[in-house]
């Protein structure tokens, strides 16, 4: 059982703000690198209120997620961009239209799956995540994922791919078979602002979201 003192020190650091002790205090019995277990209020308290990382100081505003908490879909992008940041919601911009596009073809609307990004903040200029802050961002995450439990997540594009599956590889290399984080079935496809560039690709995609949907029916019957 977590002592709300504990809770309140976990929170604090996991905002990126010093805990001082005294000398002789205790050593308070929680892992200073993870919060404890946050339920969503709490969670999203945190995120809004994260210092963790530099980009805190440019954001406009956090992305936390959107969606359904009981979501069989759980969908995984890279980052918020210039609209993201502004909307304070993960795939607004073109290449979310494009996102919602491809759910709905499988029969997925925007609201019946959950959808965040590996960063909670954008990074200025659109630049790729640095290690640092995926690494800083990783907890709530892996919390959004502990309290949705999906039956598939999906993770779009090279940045999503490569942090969830600890992988070097290209998404080339990763699409188009299953992968499992920690017992959840991943299915890894391109990133819809490619596809909006590389139209030819959507066929690919298509075949990735076609196995997402197989792996969801198998693990359910
Ligand atoms: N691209 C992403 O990866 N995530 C967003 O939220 C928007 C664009």
């Amino acid at each position: 059982m977590i002592q709300p003192e504990q809770q309140r020190r976990a929170y604090l650091q996991a905002m990126g703000i010093d805990v001082w002790l005294p000398r002789d205090a205790e050593e308070p019995a929680v892992d200073s690198e993870r919060p404890p277990a946050m339920d969503w209020p709490e969670l999203r308290d945190c995120v809004a209120n994260c210092m963790r990382c530099e980009l805190s100081e440019s954001r406009t505003n956090t992305v936390f997620g959107v969606g359904n908490q009981q979501a069989d879909w759980m969908i995984i992008g890279e980052a918020p961009g210039a609209e993201e940041d502004r909307h304070g919601e993960p795939f607004v911009g073109r290449a979310g239209q494009l996102l919602d596009q491809m759910l709905l073809a499988i029969g997925q609307a925007r609201d019946k799956v959950f959808i965040a990004n590996i960063l909670k903040c954008r990074p200025p200029h659109n630049r790729d995540p640095k290690p640092a802050e995926a690494e800083a961002c990783r907890q709530y995450l892996e919390r959004q994922i502990e309290l949705i439990q999906p039956k598939i997540i999906l993770a779009v594009g090279k940045i999503a791919a490569q942090n969830l599956l600890g992988s070097d590889d290209p998404v080339g290399r990763m699409r188009g078979r299953p992968h499992d984080l920690g017992g959840i079935p991943l299915v890894v496809t391109y990133h819809p602002a490619y596809l909006l560039r590389s139209p030819s690709q959507k066929h690919k995609s298509w075949s990735d979201l076609c196995l997402a949907q197989r792996l969801v029916a198998e693990g359910s019957a």
